[in-house]
């Protein structure tokens, strides 16, 4: 496994990867078994896989937790060895942004504008735009994301339809903790009794799922039944719960398979994102 932290270095590492099929995993690091599951996924659809680890300051808002953001660069390493990626880069910042922040950037439009976007004004567009300049340095055959992030998901396969960036854009599904908490980050920051308050999201939504899978068809049923589960948790503050079109992001009244019931919510000071897809009626 190779790390490079230049653009320099990153250059030529590609001229040595000759017409190998290359899929690329975009990640912020202090990595979980989430993250590596799409290792593994890349590692199905290329014959070599990049992982690049950059907390982008361009998708974190006012207030939110870029500088306490969680890193342990040397752990991600070893961790992406024993998952047997190949090539690790590494920006800092001014590698990542060598002329200073961008000012031409990629616009996320109408869908950006729900769901979290709602309530993280300029977070699509920074992700947008990070993961086209990473498609521009690494020009990968395949990238694979996590549907924890379902959103920022349809988003970066819009922004390749739209904008022809040719990137086979894979979804990968959400790995959990046994009690359903979604992998993430930022559980880093939980304590013990909000790491216990946290796994309520996952029940409310599995809940909202068996309904849904013994008839209950209203959007608005669902989401009430999912807001109660939330509210009896003192420690959980819930920002939005919706049922979604998993193409067009627009909120259902009737549900059907493929919906995705989706919510934020804010653990003490934590902001968790979770939600699933209805199948299997
Ligand atoms: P992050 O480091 O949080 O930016 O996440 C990097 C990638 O890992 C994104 O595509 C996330 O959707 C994905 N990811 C994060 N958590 C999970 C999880 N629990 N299961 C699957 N993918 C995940």
């Amino acid at each position: 496994m190779r790390v490079v932290a230049t653009r320099a270095e990153l250059a030529e590492a590609q001229e040595g990867a000759g017409d190998r099929r290359t899929a690329l995993v975009p990640t912020m690091g202090y990595l979980h078994e989430g993250h590596l599951s799409l290792v593994d996924r890349a590692r199905e659809l290329g014959d070599r896989v990049v992982v690049s680890i950059f907390v982008n300051p361009l998708q974190f808002g006012p207030g939110e937790d870029l500088e306490r953001y969680p890193r342990d660069r040397e752990r991600d390493l070893d961790l992406l060895r024993q998952r047997g990626a190949d090539l690790i880069f590494v920006p800092e910042l001014d590698e990542m942004y060598p002329h200073g922040e961008p000012t031409v950037t990629v616009s996320p439009g109408s869908m950006a504008k729900r769901l979290c976007g709602a309530h993280r004004p300029g977070h699509f567009r920074g992700v947008l735009t990070v993961v086209a300049r990473l498609f521009g340095l690494v020009r990968p055959e395949a990238a694979v994301f996590g549907r924890k992030d379902f959103q920022q998901g349809v988003l970066i396969r819009r922004m390749v339809r739209d904008l022809e960036m040719g990137v086979q854009v894979e979804l990968s599904p959400i790995v959990r903790e046994d009690d359903g908490l979604a992998l993430s980050s930022r559980n880093a920051y939980l304590g013990s009794g909000e790491r216990a308050a946290a796994a309520a999201l996952s029940r409310a939504l599995f809940e909202a799922r068996e309904r849904w899978r013994a008839g209950t068809s209203s959007a608005s049923s669902l989401l009430e039944g999912i807001r109660g589960r939330v509210a009896a948790e003192s420690l959980l503050q819930l920002q939005y719960a919706e049922a979604v079109d998993p193409d067009s992001l627009e909120s259902v009244g009737q549900v059907v398979e493929g919906t995705v019931l989706a919510l934020a919510a804010f653990c003490g000071t934590t902001r968790l994102i979770d939600n699933v897809e209805l199948s299997g009626r």
